[in-house]
């Protein structure tokens, strides 16, 4: 089976790696080829260009946003410009359910199958193959590319048609916004009264709404640094695409607004977590 992967981030480089660790055949292309390197020495192929991975019989895609993966399908030299033999697309980009049913559409008008496959999981399960993914679209399609979802990630739900798989993540980055931000406030108001933060993560850590997601950013609070896991940018993105699908909850709309402005403040590529230091600002 002929594999071909599109978008080399955070994310993309340690998915495709573990399809190139479990044995598979991966073609690879970015935008900035040179990100590539680090696959290539794991035994990828680069691609020439997007059409050229049509005659691969899956290919993933793993962009930043709507209008990358609009780019990447439709684009003047998109992978939809070529003749496909019914190759399966499968998006795993966050973007909204609404932009999941036009690729649908688009990719069936061109000869191409199409599902959407968003994770929740950041780098760190990304690397260990431990996400959890969301998918949208026919269930034969689904049944075809489980087997390299179960490479990926701890648990594929297949949700319905297109468009399941981004409504289901746009809901659950939604509790992780919220989570991120509630965490900041916490050691912020604990920081006020003098607890410091150390104390506070210890106290979150042991207690009953201690969660694997602050663990995992204790060490970049303590330290003050932000280095991106999960850019900042994309989650203003995702309470954004939640706004337009209409969620208007009270935490739903005070989140989107706080991640827009610290996003405004310039703190986009950093990571999530340095909501923390937008607040403190404040
Ligand atoms: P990232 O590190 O910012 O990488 C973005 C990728 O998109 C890069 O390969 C970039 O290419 C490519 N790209 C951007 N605009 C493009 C365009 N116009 N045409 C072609 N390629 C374009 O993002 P990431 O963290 O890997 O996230 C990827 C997706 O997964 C996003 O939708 C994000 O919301 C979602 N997600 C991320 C996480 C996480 O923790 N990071 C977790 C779950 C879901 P260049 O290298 O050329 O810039």
């Amino acid at each position: 089976m002929k594999i071909g992967w599109i978008g080399l981030g955070n994310m993309g480089i340690p998915m495709a790696g573990n399809l190139l660790a479990a044995g598979y055949e991966v073609k690879v292309w970015n935008r900035t080829p040179s990100k590539a390197e680090p696959l290539l020495a794991q035994g990828a192929a680069l691609a020439g260009s997007l059409a050229e991975l049509a005659e691969c019989d899956i290919v993933f895609t793993m962009v930043s946003d709507d209008e990358a993966v609009k780019a990447v399908y439709t684009g003047p030299d998109g992978l939809l410009t070529s003749g496909a033999r019914g190759t399966l697309a499968v998006d795993m980009s966050t973007v909204s359910p609404q932009t999941s049913r036009y690729l649908a559409e688009q990719c069936r008008q061109a000869g191409f199958r199409f599902l959407d496959a968003p994770v929740s999981g950041s780098v760190g399960p990304a690397k260990e193959g431990k996400l959890v993914i969301m998918v949208g679209g026919d269930e034969s399609d689904y049944a075809q590319v489980k087997p390299l979802l179960d490479k990926l990630g701890k648990l594929a739900l297949h949700l319905g048609p297109n468009g399941a798989g981004t409504s289901a993540k746009l809901a659950i980055n939604l509790l992780l916004g919220i989570t991120v931000q509630g965490a900041a406030e916490t050691l912020l108001f604990a920081r006020s009264m003098g607890i410091e933060a150390e104390q506070m993560l210890t106290i979150i850590r042991e207690s009953a709404v201690g969660t694997p997601l602050i663990r995992g950013k204790e060490a970049s609070i303590l330290a003050d640094n932000y280095p991106a896991a999960f850019a900042l940018k994309h989650m203003a993105k995702d309470l954004r695409l939640a706004r337009d699908e209409g969620v208007s909850t009270p935490l739903a709309e005070s989140a989107a607004a706080c991640y827009r402005a610290a996003l405004e403040d310039g703190l986009g590529d950093l990571d999530v977590m340095a909501i923390l230091r937008f607040l403190d600002r404040q």
